[in-house]
């Protein structure tokens, strides 16, 4: 008999000090398809979706697609958003007639209005219903910050290896695995999960140099493989700009059955990671530190990629930070290119001033001026475009975007890709669509932290990121408010 397996993703990762709500409209803004829509947007992406109906296929199961939702980084995902893709799982298993198994791919950071532990949210309604004994095997995002109530009611769980995050289609099928082990009856998965004293760690979850993070991954490997009841394991280095109990780096072991010595092993690689919290692979650099090693590369042969990495919307930022763009529009830097910058006014401005234009705009400072301001421009309009286009990857090869009607703006030589709705920018055909040779550039700037260096690194003569502390991505903790993790914590208590 031909097993019934429920595919679904929720995923967002909320910065919790973030002013703009993760609503029905983010999700729309992003992805969110039901149904047979999901299949047609994802089949053939490297998405964990991919992998899951692949799963499918090859198992010959009969795939019950209920929706993939996901959202930028933001704020709190309200309740509506969360009701709406609850709403579309059940349905989804009831229009079924009932499902033996669910595949889910999650983040592992989202915070609801209504629950700090989003997650755990989704598992506790769908367990309300479904009961305790369906098989649900779920992916993280290594982003994730795991709670015990989460772990405890999901069956699997594997977390990504890689950041920037190239391996999700993997991870998918090890999980889909793990399901058709726990359907045949082979074995019986138990979640354990292990956090520290310390709410940042493990390098970012950076495994693009020999750091923290590989060295975590190589234990958790060998843990997997010395110990045959030891099915799978994870690093996740956790998000800080969530202001949770749980928020942090956490290991996690899904084990056939109970496992005595589970807790001390996942415990011992909480110590380890303790001791390495001081140790990163990546050095951020000020404004004016980058600006000076630019000097110092005037005449390389290849561009400079910086990375804007207080801003970055893949943690949550706002995408109109100004602070590092001011610098390179004051020193004339040309040929350069900068993006992508969220701001649909000046992209409206654009498309009604029509190609060839000159417009004044002022970037920026649409939603926290006081974060940054907003920086007035002359500029050209150089393209419009509408936004619209596939990554060439390698991060979610040919997964569909839409970013809305979008702006190249063109200031004596740097052009600036500005968009109507907010994503990171780690894929070429952020500016690639829009007609812009990278390789001609001196400058590349890009607002994301590390995951613009699987496509961009290859481009690139030397990468700077740049901490220009205007954007809510900034790496000092210390400057929000933090008031419901737990205490003592590193870095705000411990050192
Ligand atoms: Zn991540």
């Amino acid at each position: 008999m031909s097993h019934r397996i429920l595919v679904a993703g929720f995923k967002h990762e909320t910065h919790t000090f973030s002013r703009v709500p993760t609503d029905l409209a983010a999700y729309r803004a992003r992805a969110l398809y039901a149904g047979q829509e999901m299949v047609e947007a994802m089949r053939g992406t490297a998405s964990e979706i991919a992998g899951f109906l692949e799963a499918c296929d090859a198992n010959g199961w009969t795939a019950v697609p209920a929706v993939f939702a996901d959202a930028t980084p933001g704020g709190k995902v309200t309740r509506e958003a969360f009701d709406h893709v609850l709403d579309a799982i059940l349905g989804a298993v009831r229009a079924a007639g009932g499902v033996d198994g669910m595949l889910l791919c999650l983040h592992g950071a989202m915070v609801c209005e209504h629950d700090d532990d989003g997650e755990g949210a989704l598992l506790r309604a769908l367990r309300a219903e479904l009961g305790r004994a369906l098989p649900i095997a779920a992916t993280h995002d290594l982003h994730a910050n795991v709670t015990d109530a989460f772990a405890g009611l999901v069956d699997i769980l594997v977390s990504y290896r890689t950041y920037p995050h190239v391996d999700q289609h993997v991870v998918a099928g090890e999980a889909a695995e793990l399901l058709r082990r726990t359907l045949a009856g082979e074995i019986r998965p138990r979640v354990s999960v292990a956090r520290g004293a310390l709410m940042a760690g493990i390098d970012h979850g950076r495994t693009t140099a020999p750091g923290p993070m590989t060295e975590m991954l190589d234990r958790a490997a060998a843990l997997m493989r010395d110990d045959p009841k030891v099915l799978s394991t994870s690093v996740n280095a956790g998000f800080s700009h969530a202001d949770t109990f749980d928020t942090g780096p956490s290991v996690v072991a899904v084990t056939d059955g109970a496992h005595a010595g589970i807790g001390a092993a996942l415990s011992g690689m909480m110590d380890a990671i303790w001791e390495s919290r001081h140790r990163e692979t990546v050095e951020t650099v000020s404004v004016a530190a980058a600006m000076s090693r630019l000097g110092a590369l005037a005449s390389a042969s290849a561009p400079v990629v910086i990375a804007d990495f207080a801003d970055n919307p893949g943690g949550g930022g706002y995408a109109e930070s100004t602070g590092m763009l001011r610098a390179l529009v004051e020193a004339g830097i040309a040929p350069a290119v900068a993006g992508v910058f969220h701001d649909a006014a000046v992209a409206s401005q654009a498309h009604a001033a029509g190609l060839g234009a000159t417009i004044d705009v002022c970037l920026g400072g649409k939603v926290d001026p006081e974060l940054s301001p907003a920086l007035p421009l002359r500029a050209r309009v150089e393209a419009l475009t509408d936004g619209r286009f596939r990554f060439s990857g390698p991060m979610l090869r040919g997964q569909p975007v839409d970013m809305g009607p979008s702006a190249v703006l063109e200031v004596n030589g740097l052009r600036i890709v500005v968009a109507s709705k907010r994503f990171q920018c780690y894929d070429r055909m952020f500016f690639e669509h829009a007609g812009i040779d990278l390789g001609a550039q001196r400058v590349v700037m890009v607002k994301s932290a590390q995951h613009f260096r699987a496509a961009y690194q290859p481009l690139a003569c030397e990468v700077l990121v740049v901490d220009s502390t205007e954007g809510l991505t900034t790496g000092d903790l210390k400057v929000f408010p933090y008031a419901r993790v737990r205490r003592p914590i590193f870095p705000l208590d411990l050192d």
